[in-house]
């Protein structure tokens, strides 16, 4: 998981960003407006943590843009201002969740989770991994516009892969999203979906690869 981390007290943004990595999260940190709004231009995040009070201005004003470009990006304001009113401004403005400075580093982690656990592409109308563009709200995935022909429970394990691309998704969830309470899952049943989904994705050129990670769960990336 990669975040921006956007803050100008340069001691604190350090130990952020210490033990953000020790969480395996990958950082990168920007201390001005303008390096976060280049950054989030350039780059591709699954978190921003934001100050507010900045060199350039307040943070806050880079929440509207940054909800128009990536719609699924949760954003979580870090702020001393922690008045009622600032809170409310932040979530406003289409922040996801607000922490008040100082906090404790349980709680940023728990607010982590918890906007992690959201659908990620809520409001996203298109994925893109590799050649591989899968439209949410129609449940299509093509590739170069050329639909691919996928089967209902193949294309659920894709939409649960792609919505969670890079990270595992574990078995449970992809027989959850492909089958429902009364069907017959054999143990071997979701492997030979993704098998047929591996060569679907092969054939049509899609540069995505569904990694198996055995015992666990699947991982969809873009190959190499
Ligand atoms: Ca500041």
């Amino acid at each position: 998981m990669k975040i921006l981390l956007v803050e100008d007290e340069l001691e604190f943004a350090e130990t952020l960003r210490g033990v953000l990595e020790r969480e395996h999260f990958v950082v990168d940190h920007v201390d001005r407006l303008a390096l976060a709004r280049e950054a989030a231009r350039s780059k591709s995040y699954e978190l921003v943590l934001l100050d507010r009070t900045l060199p350039d201005g307040d943070g806050l004003s880079l929440v509207p843009s940054l909800r128009a470009d990536h719609p699924g990006l949760p954003i979580i304001v870090l702020s001393a201002r922690g008045e009622v009113f600032d809170r409310v401004a932040g979530l406003d403005e289409g922040a996801d969740d607000y922490l008040v400075k100082p906090f404790a580093l349980d709680e940023m982690f728990a607010r982590i989770r918890a906007v992690r656990r959201r659908p990620p592409e809520l409001g996203a109308e298109h994925i893109r991994v590799a050649s591989l563009v899968f439209d949410v709200a129609n449940d299509e995935a093509s590739v170069e516009g050329v639909r691919l022909d996928l089967a209902r429970r193949e294309l659920r394990v894709l939409a649960t892969l792609v919505k969670r691309r890079g990270r595992t998704v574990l078995r449970e969830s992809l027989e959850e999203a492909a089958f429902g309470f009364d069907d017959q899952v054999q143990s071997n049943t979701l492997d030979s979906h993704i098998s047929r989904l591996r060569r679907k994705l092969a054939e049509a050129g899609a540069g995505i690869e569904i990694h198996a990670i055995r015992g666990v769960g699947y991982l969809l990336r873009a190959s190499l």
